[in-house]
């Protein structure tokens, strides 16, 4: 799942250098023009991160800031503010109004996607989407590669994200509710035998592979990927 990062910025050429940033990044960029278009965009599908412009026509970004952290809703989505202004008492502002993080225009725009990766790796660790290595496999959700000794190993999406969330929690014994929650997003309708039949499904792309014993059964407990 690429994280849904919300560019607002009214500078088109910026706004589209930060987005093919982004997308290069393995990221999910959404393109708003102003605070009042984000709005929109935002009451339809919660973003995972802003980047948000102080400079904005209409309703600017500091305004559009302490908006968003005063809604039960919006509140816990991190904030990267883009500014012209580099005084320190304006930096100070911007954090007030509840920016998680700060930019200086001009900026490069590499800085700026490590900014975000360092962000969402506080605030929302599964959502950045960085190769994992272990042992002789190797996973590349930007890419949704998976190799086991260097030679690609067909595999269908979900198990993907399935193995890319017990692959990112290490030894770590999960039951099937943990990862309904984590990998389907809570949806109360899936049954959690679905959990099993994507378990099975998984074992299965890895058979023939040194890392077919990956995935263990705990009994009575749930499943854990074994790094060892
Ligand atoms: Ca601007």
């Amino acid at each position: 799942m690429a994280a849904n990062i919300l560019i607002v910025e009214d500078e088109e050429s910026i706004l589209e250098l930060i987005a093919i940033n982004l997308h290069q990044s393995g990221f999910n960029p959404v393109r708003a023009l102003s605070a009042e278009y984000a709005e929109k965009i935002i009451s339809n599908t919660l973003p995972d991160l802003i980047i948000l412009d102080w400079m904005l026509p209409g309703i600017d970004g500091i305004e559009f800031a302490r908006r968003l952290k005063t809604n039960k809703e919006t509140k816990s989505i991190p904030i990267i503010m883009l500014t012209a202004k580099s005084q320190e008492d304006n930096k100070v502002m911007g954090l007030e109004a509840g920016a998680d993080d700060y930019m200086t225009k001009p900026f490069s725009p590499r800085e700026l996607v490590a900014r975000v990766k360092a962000v969402l790796r506080r605030k929302a660790p599964d959502l950045v989407n960085e190769p994992i290595e272990s042992g002789h496999l190797f996973l590349d959700p930007s890419q949704h590669l998976l190799q086991s000794n260097k030679k690609t190993v067909t595999i269908g999406p979900t198990e993907f994200r399935l193995l890319h969330f017990l692959m990112k929690n290490p030894n770590i014994i999960f039951n099937r509710n943990q990862i309904l929650d984590r990998v389907w997003g809570n949806k109360s309708e899936i049954d959690d035998r679905t959990v099993d039949v994507h378990i099975k499904r998984l074992r299965d792309c890895l058979k023939g592979t040194n890392d077919h014993n990956k995935i263990e059964t705990v009994r009575g407990m749930g499943y854990r990927f074994n790094e060892n």
